[in-house]
């Protein structure tokens, strides 16, 4: 495949560009719109054969037509400079804000979601977290609520104001996840489920794509290329820690990997301090270091009873902790001219 791009002149209009477009899609080629602050880019993917340059650049609008040794990547920064923001419940995620996103690891009652949910908000977090449907090791752990679960997302979204982010765990469900989701979570064990990542592109939800726990980050990527070539651009990556010989965590969490996504593409990337150690004792320190490398947010586990918790009990922190972690936040963002 020869890829291609055709890079607009700075004042190109509306209609210019929708002509080239159009003119892609004729040719039975797609074409992906990539709004720059300066100008604006068409990228083409799905070209067999050669795509001649000439035949663009002779159209009113193009400043010129490049082609491409390397396979075309909607989400690398090669193509898209800027840093990707993305808008949830009148909130801007990436960029230079930093976003906390907190909550229980699975919905298991309406007390015990509500419970949780207050204390997120007073707290100052900005995104609930909680799981319908959960991947676990054992068939017989608790799976979750699925729908049910979703409606007790729902009241905890009316009662405290913040959006929630929720796992879809295959296909069947991804349309219901994504009527109550205002984020939809894709999970460590499904980042390379394609027919999954297909499915959510498709939808007009934003989706964290969690990096699979053996994966690279060039893997990573191609994931989120998978949602991107569907259409959604709205994709937030997130780092929940590497399986190694490590002993002393569940995983080992690769902060390295904050600064080197954001070298290869412009996608907010955040850290999971929870999953990424698994132990309570070790989530403040590695999410003040999260904070610290640079990533655009947390997700990190909350629970009010944590040794009573059907999932994760042992990573959670409490509500009292979450608070102190805020502090510990707001000053190291301040730090790095991030707002939070
Ligand atoms: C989760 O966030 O609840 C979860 C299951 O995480 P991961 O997919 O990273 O294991
Ligand atoms: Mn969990």
């Amino acid at each position: 495949m020869r890829a291609m791009l055709i890079v607009m002149t700075p004042g190109a209009t509306d209609e210019e560009i929708g002509r080239v477009e159009r003119r892609i899609e004729s040719l039975g080629f797609r074409a992906h719109r990539l709004a720059g602050s300066q100008r604006t880019a068409i990228g083409i993917t799905g070209n067999e054969r050669a795509v001649e340059a000439a035949e663009f650049e002779a159209l009113p609008g193009v400043s010129h037509a490049v082609p491409v040794t390397r396979p075309f990547h909607l989400v690398s920064r090669e193509t898209h400079p800027d840093d990707t923001i993305i808008e949830v419940a009148g909130r801007r995620l990436g960029g230079s804000h930093f976003t906390v996103i907190a909550g229980p690891c699975a919905v298991e009652t309406l007390e015990q979601t509500l419970a949780v949910a207050r204390r997120v908000q007073s707290a100052g977090a900005h995104v609930l977290r909680g799981g319908a449907w959960k991947p676990r090791t054992s068939p017989y752990s608790f799976q979750g609520l699925g729908r049910d679960g979703l409606k007790i997302l729902d009241r905890a979204r009316r009662e405290t104001g913040l959006p929630i982010i929720t796992e879809a765990m295959d296909t069947e469900t991804v349309e219901m996840v994504a009527e109550y989701a205002d984020i939809i979570q894709i999970g460590a064990r499904n980042m390379q489920n394609y027919s999954l990542l297909k499915r959510v592109g498709r939808t007009k939800r934003p989706v964290m794509l969690k990096r699979g726990m053996s994966a690279t980050l060039d893997e990573l990527l191609m994931s989120a290329e998978y949602i991107a070539a569907e259409g959604n651009r709205q994709i937030l990556l997130c780092e929940r820690g590497v399986r190694t010989f490590s002993s002393h965590a569940r995983n080992t969490l690769d902060l390295a990997a904050v600064p080197a996504v954001q070298a290869l593409s412009h996608l907010p990337i955040f850290v999971d301090p929870s999953h990424g150690t698994g132990r309570r004792d070790k989530v403040l320190p590695l999410a003040r270091a999260a904070a610290a490398v640079g990533a655009h947010g947390i997700m990190v586990e909350v629970h009010d009873q944590p040794e009573r918790a059907l999932s994760d009990g042992p990573q959670a922190i409490v509500p009292d902790q979450l608070e102190s972690l805020m502090r510990d936040l707001r000053a190291i963002a301040a730090l790095l001219d991030r707002t939070l």
